[in-house]
């Protein structure tokens, strides 16, 4: 198992949110002391997320969601990725259920925003996503969730329901110690300006998404 550093919960607040969708709730918002990589992610507490937490082993463990921050997407409404309505999608769901939303702040899968717009320049020009991070210098997916397992760690959650496509996501955590109990997979939001970015997803980023055949080959 990878050594895990130890955080803290710095502060939490109640903040009610309401979704472009009309769907409401109100969710607990942590902050922590401690974090790897000093950047200030948060996580959201969200329905009966207290409840789930202290749940037997044999029952459901609390769904969880590790969310990178797309700024375009999430709070722009872009259709280039499919971030915004999965951030809504999820809250939904882990609302339903009872568990957390881990905003993580990586941007552009870790590589920043300003790299993001460079990649999808390079995009324009023909390179999936995946090659226009390489061709930038960057990994391909740069995501390091050793922030997201300490968060869950430091809200005493040590079982999981994940609720992701990506398997890097539960291999991480699973690296960690956290026991990923169950896999849910997310919508798939497909739109004319994002159907080249999800196959790619799908085809290179090993995401299981479950794409129209049409796409999914082009
Ligand atoms: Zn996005």
């Amino acid at each position: 198992m990878r050594d895990l550093p130890t955080a803290t919960v710095r502060n939490q607040v109640l903040v009610p949110m309401r979704f472009a969708g009309g769907f409401a709730t109100t969710a607990r918002v942590f902050t922590f002391r401690g974090l790897v990589d000093g950047r200030e992610h948060l996580a959201l507490g969200l329905g009966a997320h207290a409840a789930a937490v202290s749940r037997d082993a044999a029952d459901r463990p609390p769904l969880v969601r590790l969310h990178s921050e797309c700024l375009t997407g999430d709070v722009l409404g872009s259709e280039r990725c499919d971030c915004g309505p999965q951030l809504a999608e999820a809250v939904e769901a882990i609302a339903d259920a009872g568990g957390f939303l881990l905003y993580l702040r990586q941007e552009g899968r870790g590589i920043g925003l300003y790299a993001k717009i460079d990649a999808y320049a390079l995009q324009d020009d023909g390179l999936d996503t995946y090659e226009a991070n390489l061709a930038l210098g960057y990994a391909a997916d740069a995501r390091d969730y050793t922030p997201a397992a300490q968060m869950l760690r430091a809200l005493g959650v040590d079982r999981v329901a994940l609720l992701s496509n990506n398997p890097d996501k539960a291999a991480q955590l699973a690296a960690f110690g956290i026991t990923v109990a169950d896999r849910m997979p997310t919508g798939v939001h497909l739109n004319p300006a994002n159907a080249r970015y999800l196959a790619t997803k799908a085809a290179r980023g090993e995401h299981t998404l479950a794409l129209p055949v049409d796409v999914a080959a082009g």
